[in-house]
């Protein structure tokens, strides 16, 4: 029998390595649906190559980009059409969205008792308390993608109930880790998505720079394997081939090492607990590891993120909607480098806090972003 996966955001820099793992093994896995925002060159040529049985285009003004349809794909547009790339007959529901848009497919594949392999990590800072109390309570699993998390999980020997003693988050550092602080502030996106050790997408890329993708896994890492805030710390690593490590009563320390790709990590969700040879391999002859602390100085953003998670309900939800907001301006030129900070700052001290509820983060969300917009509009 074969693997019945849903894919969403299969456009993207995830969902396209999700994509080839799935075409090396074709015995082994089908995908049944695909989804995406805005790339209807890209999903009408996955659509050919794929033939799903549902191909979902968020953005309806896009569709004339699709051409003829496979017999037995049906085409769904428009906003929210990714709940219906959901489908009955899929086993597993892959979550390769970027952002906020991610909870609302998790919460569906939960309702549909699907399990969910867990790319999107803004999913479980804003829904980390629904997505884990109803995943437990409609009895399904969710699987790390993001590259620490399933390193963690590794580590872990692929069991999440596994009893350590503390989670080590490991930290690339992004783009600027060695430009001198004062000139970070003239520093163009350009710049930025040039990441030293992997190859993302854009958004991600950015919040790698600003070490917020760092803040936001440590939320995710909290939530995916039931862990205190004081249980979780953070190292920086400039080579990415330690991808996190479990620390033990013995104080052994269990890591796990690669290639920086997320093909191992996706390959991994589909495949476990068996291992299939196919992403890229490390020769470790000649390499040296770093390890060392967080510069606070230079991640101002990473502390930002640490305080929403503690004060907790919205917060972490406001936090991550105000960022991807923030970053979508700086992605255009339109704020600088160390503007991202101040926006997010600015939103998280003009939020409200509130409990977590599905209700109260549609509004969070809405409310954060547009906290971002008009502190645009009012600067320019
Ligand atoms: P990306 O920007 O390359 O792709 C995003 C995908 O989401 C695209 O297919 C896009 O069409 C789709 N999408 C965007 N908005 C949507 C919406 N409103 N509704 C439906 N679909 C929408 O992003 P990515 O780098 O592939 O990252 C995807 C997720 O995985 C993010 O949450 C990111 O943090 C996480 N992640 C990515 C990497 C990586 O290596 N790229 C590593 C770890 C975690
Ligand atoms: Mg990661």
């Amino acid at each position: 029998m074969k693997l019945k996966i849903a894919l969403l955001g299969s456009t993207g820099s995830i969902g396209r390595q999700v994509v080839t793992c799935v075409e090396r093994y074709p015995e082994r896995y089908e995908i049944v649906s695909l989804s995406a925002c805005s790339n209807a060159a890209l999903l009408n040529e996955q659509i050919k190559r794929i033939k799903p049985r549902v191909a979902a285009l968020e953005n309806a003004e896009k569709a004339s980009l699709i051409g003829d349809i496979p017999d037995g794909t049906e085409l769904v547009t428009g906003e929210n059409s990714s709940l219906k790339a959901v489908l009955n007959d899929a086993d597993l529901v892959f979550v390769a969205i970027v952002g906020f848009a991610g909870l609302k497919c998790v919460l569906k594949a939960i309702e549909m008792k699907k399990n969910v392999a867990l790319a999107n990590k803004e999913t479980l800072v804003a829904g980390g308390e629904i997505v884990t109390r109803l995943a437990a309570e409609n009895g399904v699993e969710m699987i790390p993608v993001d590259s620490e998390h399933s390193a963690i999980w590794q580590s872990m020997y692929l069991n999440k109930n596994t009893s350590f003693k503390r989670l080590i988050i490991t930290a690339s550092g992004g783009a600027f880790r060695n430009v001198p602080i004062e000139e970070l502030k003239n520093l163009k996106a350009a710049e930025a998505l040039k990441h030293p050790n992997w190859s993302m997408g854009p958004k991600i890329t950015v919040d790698c720079a600003t070490m917020v993708n760092k803040g936001l896994e440590v939320i995710e890492a909290h939530w995916l394997f039931n862990c205190p805030y004081d249980k979780i710390d953070v190292l920086y690593h400039p080579e990415s081939i330690v991808h996190s490590l479990v620390e033990y009563d013995d104080g052994a320390l269990i890591a796990q090492m690669g290639y920086p790709s997320m093909e191992l990590p996706i390959s991994l969700a589909l495949s476990y607990p068996e291992r299939l040879a196919g992403p890229p391999r490390i020769d470790l002859v000649g390499k040296t590891l770093h390890f060392d602390e967080i510069d606070n100085k230079r991640y101002p953003c990473f502390s930002l993120v640490k305080d929403s998670a503690k004060a907790g309900g919205n917060m972490p939800c406001a936090l991550s909607s105000a960022n991807e907001e923030a970053v979508g301006l700086y992605l255009k030129d339109l704020i600088s480098f160390t503007e991202i900070y101040e926006y997010l700052s600015y939103a998280l001290d003009k939020t409200p806090l509130k409990g977590a509820d599905y209700q109260t983060l549609v509004e969070t969300d809405a409310a954060a972003r547009r906290l971002v917009k008009e502190r645009f509009s009012n600067k320019h």
